[in-house]
């Protein structure tokens, strides 16, 4: 295997743990081995420079990234994230995360992933559009409705969705509403999708549960990150009878041993933007979070926060990963060691891209669906999955994660030795 120039040699990168992840599946592929690395070579990146003109006048540069990591499988597709340390180098770790997860839930879709290194907050509304419409032109030679499909994910939503549709279709000349998925309803969007994700969360992990006999009506539950996947899950775990007893996202951390109440702090969230300042629970420091007791655990913020000495003080039985990515190498095997289970992000927080995909699919056919029907495919789509996965890691013996990796490997590597190579 040869190492990528343009990767650096940083040991707990997201790039790095997305590698680890491929390593471990490679005993389990046979004959499909022998195209493994182009699981490690993403096939396009590219980098833009967005100059933007600041609402005072002046000018700035914000560094812009698209990366398709894989295409075998149908047209690239996966969020954009406008945050201030995103990387290249992230960019292509959840791009390659996105190819697994269309592969294991069995969508005609390779994956893909954008970013700004940008912080939207610091942005006035109108410095946001224009940022916005800039990179999406910037990008507009690589995306499209049959090539890559954008949509949304930290620090972007629905509104930053109707600007790049609209961005887009006024470049090529015709409205073209499946160019990105997460749109306002109004606009080609789909019902159900803001909630997708935590809703799969909530659905996996009921699933889980059940197999490894948690009633989750009698369940402590944490949750880091209360952004759409983190609030959403709350709210599910919540109304099914859950105890949310911790909660953190950037602003702080909340305990309360007879469980958080769930509604009041969503209220509290809309009206002050954070969970800052929030009374109805006890503030606790940044790490305590961590050595809480609960049966649940759902990240839902960004990569790399279970870390060795985290995964090894835990004490839950069930972690759901809403994030992409939070969970290190060397912390899943602690994790197994300590019989701890863990429904990994690939399939977690797929309903996500799975109602994406719904999107897609009604926008081409300019035929809508109904919530419920959504939901209805959602949740069986989801489960299915899970079925497949949970058997695969029997037969094999190893992890959800890795179970994961060998359905979904399979199926992008059966898709690049068939499609073969060109010339
Ligand atoms: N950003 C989400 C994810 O990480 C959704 C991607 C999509 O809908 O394409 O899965």
């Amino acid at each position: 295997m040869t190492a990528l120039s343009y990767v650096s040699d940083e040991a707990d990168s997201a790039w790095a743990t997305y590698l680890a992840q491929v390593e471990r599946v490679l005993p389990y592929l046979g004959d499909l081995t022998r195209w493994a690395d182009t699981l490690r070579h993403p096939k396009r990146a590219l980098i833009v420079d967005i100059p933007l003109e600041m609402d005072d006048g002046s000018v700035r540069h914000f560094e812009g990234y698209r990366v398709q990591h894989n295409l075998s499988r149908g047209p690239g597709k996966g969020g954009v994230r406008f945050h201030p340390d995103v990387t290249l180098e992230e960019v292509m770790a959840l791009s390659a995360w996105m190819t697994i997860k269309s592969a294991v839930l069995n969508l005609p879709f390779g994956g893909a992933k954008g970013g700004v290194r940008v912080d939207p907050r610091e942005l006035s509304i109108k410095e946001l559009e224009r940022l916005t419409r800039r990179y999406t032109s910037e990008i507009g030679n690589i995306i499209g409705p049959q090539q890559d499909i954008p949509a949304p994910d930290v620090g972007t939503n629905a509104q930053v969705m109707a600007w790049m549709m609209d961005t887009y279709s006024m470049n090529v000349g015709a409205t073209t509403t499946g160019v990105v998925t997460g749109k306002p309803v109004h606009l080609g969007g789909s019902l159900g999708r803001v909630k997708a994700t935590g809703r799969g969360v909530f659905v996996t992990g009921m699933a889980a549960a059940q197999r490894i006999g948690l009633e989750v009506k009698a369940c402590r539950v944490a949750v880091q990150g209360f952004g759409n996947v983190g609030s959403v899950s709350a709210e599910l775990f919540y109304q099914r009878g859950a105890k949310i007893v911790a909660i953190q996202d950037h602003s702080g951390s909340l305990y309360r041993e007879e469980g958080i109440d769930i509604p009041a702090l969503l209220t509290w969230q809309r009206e002050h933007g954070s969970i800052a300042g929030f009374t109805q629970a006890e503030n606790i420091r940044h790490e305590a979070f961590w050595l809480k007791s609960f049966d649940i655990l759902i990240p839902a913020a960004l990569e790399g926060q279970i870390t060795e000495a985290r995964a090894s003080a835990l004490s839950c039985k069930l972690v759901l990963e809403g994030a992409n990515g939070p969970t290190l190498p060397a912390a899943d095997d602690i994790l197994r060691k300590r019989q701890i289970t863990v429904v990994p992000d690939v399939i977690c927080n797929a309903g996500g891209v799975t109602v994406s995909y719904f999107e897609w699919v009604q926008d081409f056919s300019s035929f809508f669906w109904t919530e419920e029907e959504i939901n209805q495919r959602l949740d069986s789509i989801m489960n299915d999955a899970l079925i497949a996965v949970w058997n695969k890691a029997e037969s094999l013996n190893v992890t959800l994660r890795t179970a994961a990796y060998a359905v979904a490997c399979e199926r992008i590597l059966m898709a690049r030795k068939d499609r073969g190579l060109y010339p």
